[in-house]
């Protein structure tokens, strides 16, 4: 019976990332049927309000959006994809021209990709490649990212990412990473003052790079507001020391918006918020709000100028389709305002998460900005103590079962819906999480 039925053949036919393989036999894996605004239909016939962007993060404008599927449609008749290396499409340029527009400070130079990881990998060889190449640092091989980051899934980007979820193991990763403390928020390993921590994390980076050798160390990178544990926001402080190391020894600060981009923290970058430049910026995800594909490197024309000759190629790079996918979305964002408001949405949800579930005695922090919240969950107030994993997933799971997705993030439980999501979206968010948290700590005797 179950042979014709699509979770029986999903489990005959496909690979499952990431989860226990036991676990999606047992449970069958979550069938979508279609979606429209912010509401997508499962297999049974059920909506549900997606509160986190098809999990990813990355579906910032929705379901079923005409002017985004148009615009791809038209392009993809005209011409889909014409090859790569020297060969340009007219969508290509036009993005590439709003990036350099779009992006803070001197970035002004794109290097297209199908993705985030592949983004990462690309802005890697970038730093590495205008080392040797500008004659600065002809033997810098080495990297230094931070704990519980998430760069991606390849070789190099997993390398980079402290997650085993992604993780070869046993396997030794690529050679010259090594990791710094990463700047959480309301918790972190010391008991520090979150702005300490934050300082302590910072200058750790220069420790780090003369620990490694200044003239081996090509790159930094880091996630502008980090997901581990839910929306970790630093300081401004925190990225402005963090600029001022790199810079001073000339190592190239690679900031990863493949999560943050376009709108997710209310500024086109999250880097904004921050007032950095970075010398190289991923993106991803919301770059084409899910609807096709596609990632982005972004870099100053010094650094692309020192390269001589970039070792480097991926088939779909600058994808014409795509690219009309991006354009599209850019072209929305902006005629909405859609940035602006996802400012402005971030500071009433926040108020109101904080008036609804700040007393609950299993919430220890709520935080988050733009659209992108985190209420991170505590079995002790007082100490921070840290909460059972399987209390956070119920939390999430009651949700769903009340017809509104979050997503869980290690201690927390995370809330990113798109870039439409109105005040009674969030006001109904809001809702569903007091009822669950009420219903399901009590099992924990929070
Ligand atoms: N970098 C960051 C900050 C991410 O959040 C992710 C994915 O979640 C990646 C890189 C990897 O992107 P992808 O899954 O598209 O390869």
């Amino acid at each position: 019976v179950l042979k014709n039925d699509l979770a029986a053949q999903a489990i005959d036919h496909c690979i499952f990332p990431i989860i226990d393989a036991a676990e999606v036999k047992r449970d069958g894996p979550a069938i979508v049927a279609s979606g429209t605004g912010l509401t997508i239909i499962d297999g049974a016939g059920k909506p549900h309000l997606d509160m986190i962007s098809a999990y990813t993060r990355a579906n910032s404008l929705g379901y079923g959006n005409q002017e985004i599927a148009r615009a791809m449609y038209d392009q993809m008749v005209k011409m889909h994809y014409a090859g790569t290396v020297s060969i340009v499409t007219e969508p290509m340029v036009q993005l590439a021209r709003s990036l350099a527009e779009l992006t803070p400070g001197k970035l002004s130079r794109a290097f297209f990709v199908s993705g985030g990881s592949e983004a990462v990998e690309s802005a890697v060889k970038i730093a590495k490649q205008y080392q040797v190449g500008s004659g600065k640092k002809p033997h810098a091989y080495k990297i230094i990212s931070r704990w519980n980051a998430y760069h991606g899934a390849t070789a190099g980007a997993m390398a980079l990412t402290n997650h085993l979820s992604v993780a070869n193991t046993p396997d030794p990763a690529m050679p010259g990473v090594s990791k710094i403390p990463n700047p959480s928020c309301y918790r972190n390993p010391f008991g520090m003052a979150e702005d300490e921590y934050f300082e302590f994390c910072a200058n750790y980076l220069e420790q780090q790079i003369l620990h490694e050798g200044p003239e081996l160390v090509a790159a930094f990178i880091g996630e502008p507001v980090m997901q581990a544990n839910g929306t970790q926001i630093p300081s401004k402080a925190y990225w402005q020391r963090v600029r001022e190391i790199c810079s001073k020894y000339g190592v190239m600060l690679i900031i990863d918006e493949v999560i943050c981009c376009f709108g997710r923290t209310g500024a086109w970058f999250a880097t904004e918020h921050f007032g950095i430049e970075p010398d190289i910026m991923t993106m991803a995800k919301a770059l084409t709000a899910g609807y096709a594909p596609m990632g982005a490197v972004m870099t100053t024309e010094a650094i692309a100028d020192a390269i001589p000759h970039f070792r480097h190629v991926h088939t779909f790079s600058g994808h014409a389709g795509c690219a009309a996918a991006a354009n599209a979305v850019i072209a929305i964002k902006k005629r909405e305002g859609l940035i602006d408001k996802a400012y402005d949405n971030g500071v009433y949800f926040l108020a109101a998460l904080k008036d609804k579930l700040t007393d609950l005695p299993s919430v220890g922090d709520i935080r988050g900005i733009g659209h992108w919240h985190a209420v991170d969950f505590t079995s002790n107030k007082k100490t921070k103590a840290l909460p059972e994993p399987r209390m956070v997933k119920a939390i999430a799971d009651k949700m769903k079962s009340l017809g509104v997705l979050v997503g869980a993030a290690g201690t927390a439980i995370e809330v990113a819906p798109g870039l439409i999501a109105t005040r009674e979206d969030f006001d109904r968010t809001v809702d569903a999480f007091k009822e669950a948290i009420v219903a399901i700590a009590k099992d924990y005797e929070i």
